[in-house]
């Protein structure tokens, strides 16, 4: 690989980590729930105002937790999108509940509010909306459902860390949220993730769930005079190390997520004419979301050949990637859970997205040679 390879994803370190990650060695405190996690726990809480955040392994974890906490069970049913990451529909099956895959908007590429009550059945107990791109869902719309039909709601908040919906964070305004720390995503530990619980109701379960079923939280707190076993759990939470490591991000979260907007929009501009030509369409982003450049997507027109348009890049060393599989088209999928309807705009959304680098970093030389490569080869393949 040369110096002019431009490559996906570059994970962005802020260079405090170690000297975290020192401290953590010289407190001796390294199993979870030390100060480092504290410290990310009021950082999370203060930002988007759920009740309590929980660190866990993975955004993975956090969804796992949240499917324990809200009790699935065998032939309970869950309605998400198909067009998401696979954890969002494994928490589900893990629980032997069904994942009920529901149609996408064409604009943001989120679930389709208009389509969700008509996948409802009376074994239907909650709705998973994924914000794509740290656009949010139309979580009024999702929220006025869920009331209706005494749902649950949990927010794949992965990607949206720091985004909003008219004003209010991502991630806590369903019951419960995740976010990932994963080294793909905005901010960032390696592997990582946090449960959001926005219902206060939930918080003495979700400690106990994540620490092996014990009531160990709320004895280091001196609530209790002993810690025992009292409802099925796991070990969810990550030690202090990764801790130390996130602290440094979270500190400096608000920049990180101004200068990958920054970027964002610099596409985006840098795009409107491919846009203007028919060639590719931009994201959509709606006058009530507040995103946080996550990622940025174009989509090919329908007929142009992604796959060839993917390898011309990097033959020009541009690495850019498609997304998501649908997951009702998967064999897991097809085995564990149900499409409602044929999902349309799922299959030929997804089939012509195509997401270009993003990452700290990447300059405007870099981002202009990655547009100006893009258009060359759209042009081409329209002639
Ligand atoms: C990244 C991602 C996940 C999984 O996050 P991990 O922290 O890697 O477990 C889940 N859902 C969505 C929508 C994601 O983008």
């Amino acid at each position: 690989m040369t110096s002019d390879f431009i490559p996906f994803n570059r994970p962005y370190v802020t260079g405090n980590e170690l000297d975290y990650v020192a401290e953590a060695h010289r407190n001796r405190h390294l199993s979870g729930d030390g100060p480092f996690t504290r410290q990310c726990h009021d950082w999370i809480e203060k930002r988007t105002g759920c009740a309590k955040a929980l660190l866990t392994h993975s955004c993975t974890a956090a969804l796992d937790l949240a499917a324990l906490l809200l009790n699935f069970a065998c032939g309970d049913e869950v309605i998400m999108p198909s067009y998401t990451f696979v954890s969002t529909a494994n928490a589900v099956v893990l629980r032997g509940a069904v994942p009920v895959f529901v149609d996408i908007r064409e604009d943001t590429l989120n679930l389709d509010e208009s389509l969700i009550e008509a996948a409802i059945t009376p074994r239907t107990r909650a709705i998973v909306p994924v914000h794509y791109a740290g656009v949010s869902c139309d979580m009024d719309s999702i929220i006025a459902i869920a009331e209706r039909h005494d749902l649950r709601i949990i927010e794949d908040a992965a990607q949206g860390v720091l985004a909003g919906y008219k004003g209010r964070a991502l991630g806590a305004i369903g019951d419960l949220g995740s976010f990932s720390f994963h080294e793909t995503k905005n901010i960032i530990s390696g592997e990582g993730g946090s449960l959001l619980v926005r219902d206060s109701n939930l918080v003495a379960q979700a400690e106990i769930i994540r620490e092996k079923g014990t009531d160990r939280a709320s004895f280091f707190r001196g609530e209790v005079d002993k810690y025992t076993w009292r409802d099925v759990g796991s070990s969810l939470l990550p030690s202090e190390i990764i801790a130390a490591f996130l602290w440094a991000q979270l500190e400096q979260a608000q920049r990180i997520t101004e200068e990958r907007l920054a970027i964002w929009r610099r596409y985006h501009e840098m795009l409107a004419p491919l846009e203007a030509q028919g060639l590719l369409r931009r994201p959509i982003v709606p006058a009530d979301c507040q995103h946080n450049g996550h990622l940025y997507y174009i989509l090919l027109a329908p007929e142009i050949d992604r796959h060839s348009v993917l390898n011309e890049l990097r033959k020009n060393e541009i690495n850019a990637v498609f997304h998501y599989v649908p997951l009702h088209s998967s064999p897991g999928g097809k085995r564990f859970g149900r499409a409602h309807g044929d999902l349309p705009l799922t299959t030929s959304l997804s089939q012509r997205l195509v997401r270009l680098p993003m990452w700290l970093g990447l300059s405007a030389a870099q981002q202009q040679r990655v547009t100006d490569v893009l258009g060359a080869i759209l042009r081409q393949k329209a002639r």
